[in-house]
């Protein structure tokens, strides 16, 4: 954690979609930064993992357009914006209650949100490799 919360001294950080129809804003420190290899998230956004930023659900605003909600399994809403169709938001109530977490290549300045795990390797693609050092988690 140290790195991503080194850096975050209450500066707001702000983000956005691909067609710039959707901004966002995050304040205060982030809850957590790491990447997820789910299946949900791989299919969701198209990548072979996701890489997410969190933060309390009162430091996070959207300041420009809207976010479409769609709830892809009970319980948790992905958000992203139904012009361009860049993936933004992830929230469950269940699973993280009182957060969002952004993609944070969504994020202007994403090298801040410094990830610091990778969860769900349980489901990690055979060609991607990790060797990043950091700690794996095979779920959560
Ligand atoms: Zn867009
Ligand atoms: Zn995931």
């Amino acid at each position: 954690m140290t790195d991503a919360s080194k850096n975050q001294h209450g500066d707001d950080h702000h983000g956005g979609c691909l067609c710039g129809a959707v901004r966002y804003r995050l304040r205060g420190a982030l809850k957590f930064a790491g990447h997820c290899h789910c299946r949900s998230c791989q299919r969701a956004v198209g990548a072979g993992f996701t890489t997410w930023a969190g933060v309390e659900k009162e430091n996070f605003e959207v300041t420009k357009g809207r976010i479409k909600i769609c709830e892809t399994s009970p319980g948790v809403e992905r958000g992203f914006c139904d012009i361009c169709g860049t993936s933004l938001t992830y929230v469950s109530e269940k699973g993280w209650p009182g957060v969002v977490s952004v993609l944070a290549p969504t994020l202007d300045d994403p090298g801040f949100a410094e990830p610091t795990a990778h969860v769900y390797v349980e489901h990690r693609l055979p060609w991607v490799k990790l060797d990043d050092g950091l700690p794996t988690f095979e779920r959560f």
